[in-house]
């Protein structure tokens, strides 16, 4: 995949997509509609728990499980 993006990426987890957003996404969006970290707050982050259900969580958001 080209991606030129070179954004330093906030993700702790031992990866080859850092700093490559497209990438990243596109990894995310194929698992089971997971968050790329630099969603997540460091805290969030630092579980690896990329869910949407972690997401809303770690912002402080109720939803349905
Ligand atoms: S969020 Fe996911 S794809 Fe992106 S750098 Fe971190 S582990 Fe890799």
């Amino acid at each position: 995949m080209s991606c030129d993006n070179t954004r330093p990426c906030p993700c702790t987890y031992d990866c080859p997509r850092h700093g490559k957003c497209c990438a990243c996404v596109a990894h995310h969006r194929a698992h089971n509609d997971e968050v790329p970290g630099c969603f997540f707050s460091k805290e969030g982050e630092a579980t690896y728990d990329r869910g949407i259900a972690a997401l809303a969580r770690d912002h402080g958001l109720k939803i349905e499980e």
